[in-house]
């Protein structure tokens, strides 16, 4: 199987619906062991246990250094390896420029960019341990395209920041044969918008993809084993769109 043996960490992996589950559920079946980082709320160990038997999930907030450390540290103790991080934790919240306060501004950046810079420092020495490792990092297309569909300024700062931050360790890790790369996911029917677009207005931004239709979990799953696995072995510091031809650049 494509991931027979791997091991893969998956941050913000415990919602049902999410990107991350998703993501997990996929290389579970491929073979991989999966540990499943979340929030306390979102039960990671309950998530984890829906995979089946050898995987685990850890209560860790992406945005506590030491947190992150901790997670990683387990796995390593658990498993003896980490083959495979996705960068998947992010939130979310669809205001204006000029409504966006401090703490709105430090939440939003905190999950998505300090947690993916966060979590990389925490299995980045057991990949150059083992000379290899796959870093995925889930931005979003509105850093490409400067929000406008759902998240605010901030977000789109947040995930802008994931594409450079990841641009850079992929040139700084490329050496050591670690890969870093991102995803920018379209508009994809996930919680994070749950109750918050009227069916009316999905259906408007339906009608400008090419694709025509919203994206699935699975969509961005697929994107994600790729770029784990040994099939892109040839890719580092690429940004894959997962967006149904939303934005075609
Ligand atoms: P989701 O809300 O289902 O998943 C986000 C997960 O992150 C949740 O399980 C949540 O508990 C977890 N999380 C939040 N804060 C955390 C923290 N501090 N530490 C650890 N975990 C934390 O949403 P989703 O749509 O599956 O989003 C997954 C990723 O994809 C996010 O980074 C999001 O920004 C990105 N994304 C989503 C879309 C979309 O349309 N759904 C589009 C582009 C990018």
């Amino acid at each position: 199987m494509l991931l027979e043996d791997k091991v893969a960490v998956i941050t913000g992996g415990a919602g049902e619906n999410g990107l991350g589950f998703a993501t997990a559920r996929l290389m579970a079946s491929l073979g991989a062991r999966v540990a499943l980082l979340d929030l306390e709320r979102a039960e990671p160990a309950k998530a984890a246990a829906q995979l089946g038997a050898g995987h685990m999930g850890l209560v860790a907030d992406v945005t506590d250094k030491a947190s992150c450390e901790a997670a990683a540290q387990q796995v390593l103790r658990q498993y003896g390896r980490i083959d495979a991080l996705v960068n998947n934790a992010g939130i979310t919240q669809p205001v204006k420029t000029l409504e966006i306060t401090g703490a709105d501004y430090d939440r939003i950046l905190d999950v998505s960019l300090r947690g993916t810079l966060y979590m990389s420092q925490a299995v980045l020495p057991a990949m150059q341990a083992r000379q290899s490792g796959s870093i995925v990092c889930i931005s979003s297309v509105s850093a490409q395209r400067g929000g406008g569909i759902f998240g605010g300024p901030h977000y789109s700062a947040a995930k802008a920041g994931v594409l450079g931050l990841a641009r850079a360790m992929a040139r700084e890790f490329g050496g050591q044969n670690i890969r870093v790369n991102c995803i920018t996911p379209g508009l994809i029917e996930t919680d994070i918008t749950k109750g918050k677009l009227t069916p009316d207005r999905k259906q408007e931004i339906a009608d400008t993809i090419p694709l025509a239709r919203l994206g699935s979990a699975k969509d961005v799953a697929g994107a994600c084993v790729f770029l784990a696995s040994e099939l892109s072995g040839y890719c580092t510091g690429i940004t894959l769109d997962v967006n149904g031809g939303m934005l075609i650049h």
